[in-house]
C-alpha cells in the first residue's frame, strides 16, 4: 500500500483553461433534469442567487448549482442521493486534507484521481456518480486509518 506524502512544489504551468462566458436568466440546458429529464431553467432566487430549476416546476422539483459570477452550471446534474453522496465523499476527503498537514488540496485530488484510475481534471465531487462516490469513500477512509 503506497502512502500519501507530500510531494515538492511543482512550476505551476498555466493551463489552456477556457473562459466560459455568462448566461443570462432563462438560459436552458436541455434534458439535465436530474429529476425528470426535462430541460433545467437558469433562474435567480433572493436567498440562494443563480440556480437551476426544472422547466415543469413547481410539479417537479429537480434543481442544480450554477456558478454565481457566469450562470454556467456547476458539476453534473445529480439525483438528490447522489447529491447526498458527494456531499459525504467531500467530508471524507475534507477528513483526509486534515489529517495530512503538508498536503496541498490539488496534490490531494491528484492522488484521489491516480487512485480511482481517472485524469486528475475529472476528479471533482460534483462529477462523481453514485459508485465513483462510494469508491472514492473507500479509498480515503482506508487511506486515513492507516496512518
Ligand atoms: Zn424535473
Amino acid at each position: 500500500m503506497d502512502k500519501l506524502r507530500p510531494r515538492p512544489p511543482r512550476q505551476f504551468v498555466k493551463g489552456s483553461k477556457s473562459i466560459k462566458k455568462a448566461l443570462p436568466i432563462g438560459s436552458r440546458l436541455r434534458r439535465q433534469c436530474p429529476e425528470c429529464g426535462n430541460d433545467l431553467v437558469l433562474r435567480m432566487s433572493k436567498s440562494y442567487g443563480l440556480f437551476y430549476g426544472c422547466l415543469r416546476y413547481p410539479n417537479c422539483s429537480g434543481t442544480h448549482s450554477a456558478h454565481q459570477n457566469t450562470g454556467q452550471p456547476m458539476g453534473i446534474p445529480a439525483k438528490t442521493f447522489v447529491k447526498k453522496k458527494r456531499m459525504l465523499a467531500h467530508k471524507a476527503f475534507d477528513t483526509l486534507l486534515s489529517s495530512k498537514k503538508n498536503m496541498l488540496k490539488k496534490d490531494a485530488y491528484e492522488w484521489l484521481a491516480n487512485k480511482l484510475d481517472i485524469k486528475p481534471e475529472k476528479c471533482h465531487f460534483a462529477l462523481f456518480d453514485e459508485q465513483m462516490c462510494d469508491l472514492a469513500i473507500a479509498i480515503i477512509k482506508q487511506e486515513v486509518s492507516f496512518q
